[in-house]
C-alpha cells in the first residue's frame, strides 16, 4: 500500500520526536511492504521564520493533498510577544478548521507506573480510556464573542452554542469507538444547569438507540472530574464537548505518567491529523531527553485510522510496551533514563525483528 503523509515537524522538540516516529514508520513500511510517500513542510514558528507565515501556502497545499498529516508540536518563546492572531499556535487552529476535524480522540493508558506518579499503583491498574472531544464547536467558537464597554462597564462575552447535527456526529464517533473497545460510553455534560447540555443529553440518547450493544451512562462534568481520579479504570469511552474535553483530557493525561506519552488523532473530515498531546517543550529542546512515545503512538493511530492497518498499528503498540518492559524510557519517567533516540531505536528494532 502507498502511504501518503504530510509531515509537519514544527517547533521545539517537535522535530526530535517526529524523527523517532519516522524511524518506526520506516521499519513498519519495510516489514509489511508498504511504499512511503512522505514530505516535510514548515509550520508554526519554523514557517514564520522561513516563509513569513505560521501556515505557509506551500504547507497548506501539501496538507490538502494527502489523507494524513503528522505533526510534532508548535510554539516558540521567541514569538510569544506577537498578538494572538499572528502567533504560530494560531496555525494549528487554522489547520484543524481547514480539514474540518471535529472529533479529537485521546487514548490514555496507564502502561508505565512512574515512581513520580501522584497515583497509587492500584488506582492505575487496568486504566485504558479514550476521551472523545468535540473540537470545532461550543464555547471556543461560538459567536458573539469579544469585549464591550469601558471602565467598570467593560464586559467580556463568549457564547456556548451546539446544534443537533454537531452533537449527533461526535456522538457517533464515540459510539463507533466504543464498539471496538469495551462497549461503554460515559457522556459528560452539565445538564442540570446548561441548555446546551440538555440538548447534548437528548441527542446522545437518540444516537444510542442505533447502538444497542453499547452501555450508555450520563455523568455531570463535576462528577466526571472526580471519577477520573477516583475510579479511572471504570471508564471506557468518555464523550464530551469542546470545553469539558479540553480540561478533562489534561486531567486524565496525569494517569499515564507523563505528557510525553500521550497520542491524539483529530478526525471527521477527509484528512486525519495526528500529533502528540504535548507542546514544543522549549525547556528541554536540543537535550535529547524528549519522550518520543506520544509521537510514536500517534503514528500508530494514523496507521489504524487513516490507513486501516490494524496489524501494523498493533505491532507499534507492542514495540512501545516492550520499551517499557525493558526500562528503555526517557528522563520524565526514570532516574536512569535513556535518550530520545534510544527509545525510538528500541521500538523500531522491535518492529523490524518481530
Ligand atoms: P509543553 O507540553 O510544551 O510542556 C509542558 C511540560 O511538559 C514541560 O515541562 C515539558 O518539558 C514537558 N514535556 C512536554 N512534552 C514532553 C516530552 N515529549 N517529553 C518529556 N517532557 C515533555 O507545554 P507548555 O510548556 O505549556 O508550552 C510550550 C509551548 O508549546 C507553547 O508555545 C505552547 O503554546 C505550545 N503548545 C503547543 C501545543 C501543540 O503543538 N499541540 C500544545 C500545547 C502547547
Amino acid at each position: 500500500m502507498k502511504l501518503s503523509i504530510t509531515i509537519l515537524p514544527g517547533d521545539g522538540i517537535g522535530p526530535e520526536v517526529v524523527a523517532e516516529a519516522m524511524k518506526v514508520l520506516e521499519a513498519v513500511a519495510s516489514k509489511f511492504g508498504h511504499e512511503l510517500d512522505v514530505s516535510a513542510h514548515p509550520f508554526g514558528s519554523s514557517g514564520l521564520e522561513s516563509a513569513g507565515s505560521g501556515f505557509p501556502d506551500e504547507t497548506r497545499d501539501a496538507c490538502m493533498s494527502s489523507p494524513a498529516i503528522f505533526l510534532g508540536a508548535v510554539g516558540d518563546p521567541r514569538h510569544d510577544h506577537l498578538p494572538p492572531n499572528e502567533r504560530p499556535e494560531k496555525a494549528l487552529l487554522h489547520l484543524r478548521r481547514l480539514i474540518e476535524s471535529f472529533a479529537n480522540l485521546r487514548p490514555v493508558v496507564a502502561q508505565f507506573v512512574s515512581p513520580t506518579s501522584p497515583f497509587k499503583s492500584e488506582t492505575l491498574k487496568g486504566v485504558d480510556l479514550l476521551i472523545v472531544r468535540e473540537l470545532t464547536g461550543g464555547l471556543y467558537f461560538g459567536e458573539p464573542r469579544g469585549f464591550e464597554g469601558e471602565g467598570k462597564d467593560r464586559r467580556a462575552i463568549n457564547t456556548l452554542r451546539y446544534s443537533t447535527h454537531e452533537i449527533d456526529r461526535i456522538a457517533r464517533v464515540g459510539f463507533d469507538a466504543a464498539m471496538k473497545r469495551r462497549r461503554h460510553v460515559t457522556s459528560v455534560d452539565k445538564s442540570n444547569v446548561l441548555e446546551t447540555s440538555k440538548l447534548w443529553r437528548e441527542v446522545v440518547d437518540s444516537v444510542a438507540k442505533d447502538y444497542p450493544d453499547v452501555k450508555l451512562e450520563h455523568m455531570l462534568v463535576d462528577r466526571a472530574a472526580m471519577e477520573i481520579i477516583a475510579n479511572p479504570a471504570s471508564i471506557d469511552v468518555m464523550l464530551t464537548s469542546n470545553l469539558f474535553g479540553d480540561i478533562l483530557s489534561d486531567e486524565a493525561s496525569m494517569l499515564a505518567g507523563s505528557m510525553g506519552l500521550l497520542p491524539s488523532a483529530s478526525l471527521g473530515g477527509k484528512i486525519g491529523l495526528y500529533e502528540p498531546v504535548h507542546g514544543s517543550a522549549p525547556d528541554i529542546v536540543g537535550k535529547g531527553i524528549a519522550n518520543p512515545v506520544g509521537a510514536i503512538a500517534s503514528m500508530a493511530m494514523m496507521l489504524l485510522y487513516s490507513f486501516d492497518l490494524e496489524d501494523e498499528a498493533k505491532l507499534v503498540e507492542r514495540g512501545i510496551e516492550s520499551s517499557f518492559a525493558a526500562g528503555c524510557v526517557t528522563a520524565d519517567l526514570s532516574d536512569t533514563p535513556k535518550s530520545t533516540e534510544d527509545v525510538g531505536d528500541h521500538i523500531a528494532r522491535f518492529v523490524a525483528d518481530a
